[in-house]
């Protein structure tokens, strides 16, 4: 058999965190492919309840989850989500990121989602980053993703495809999408967004609660006015 025969072109490797994000592409995943498998990482992050509620969002889907330990990360570069004696900017700081954005977090992740995929033969990596996210951190904008999809493909001969269904998705337009797929509940209580670590709808105050929950309202607003419609 070749290499292209053993790759099974209707498979795909979802990056699950464990937040609203990816978890809203792991169902939007299953809708699309016949073979779904998510991928977590431990990279030094402050909550262990993130990796704990995407085990438990991995198993109500009814979707194989592998772990893996990124953890270096955290040992490498500084980030507030990493470090908690490092307080948590509240607003996108003049000319500069929030310290909340881990640096190389994506790049390795999708270096490592993608020799996890190509052991597998799968094909498609499925990753919730956005590039209206509020922080605009720059391994979330398209430019990155395009370039990183041709790097790994180039690193490994092997035809990845970096699919990010809420590239051009602000909150709402991705509560949206978990209500079209019927996970809007699930996404809702089971997700963790929140920077202080509390599941469902968390804090209330950190600035990941208050994107999450403006979008949400917006949502459900327009929803019950029959506005908001997404294909
Ligand atoms: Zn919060």
């Amino acid at each position: 058999m070749t290499m292209q025969e053993k790759i099974n072109r209707d498979a795909a490797l979802v990056l699950l965190s464990g937040g609203q994000d990816s978890t809203t592409c792991l169902y939007w995943a299953k809708e699309r492919f016949a073979e779904v498998t998510a991928l977590t990482f431990d990279y030094g992050q402050t909550h262990r309840a993130e990796t704990e509620a995407a085990e438990k969002i991995a198993a109500l889907a009814g979707v194989e989850q592998h772990c893996a330990d990124a953890s270096f990360i955290a040992t490498i570069g500084r980030s507030a989500l990493t470090d908690h004696n490092i307080p948590m900017d509240e607003t996108r700081p003049e000319g500069g990121y929030p310290n909340t954005f881990v640096p190389g977090r994506n790049m390795f992740f999708l270096g490592i989602a993608a020799v996890v995929a190509r052991e597998r033969g799968i094909n498609h990596i499925v990753t919730g980053v956005s590039q209206t996210d509020f922080s605009g951190y720059p391994d979330c904008r398209d430019t990155f993703i395009k370039a990183m999809n041709v790097t790994l493909n180039e690193a490994m001969d092997y035809p990845f495809v970096i699919d990010t269904p809420l590239m051009w998705l602000d909150k709402e337009q991705t509560w949206a999408l978990a209500d079209r797929l019927g996970v809007l509940d699930i996404v809702r209580s089971e997700t963790l967004t929140c920077y202080n670590g509390i599941k469902g709808d968390g804090c209330g105050h950190c600035p990941a609660c208050r994107l999450r929950r403006a979008g949400l309202e917006a949502y459900l607003r327009h929803r019950d006015n029959n506005q908001t419609s997404i294909s």
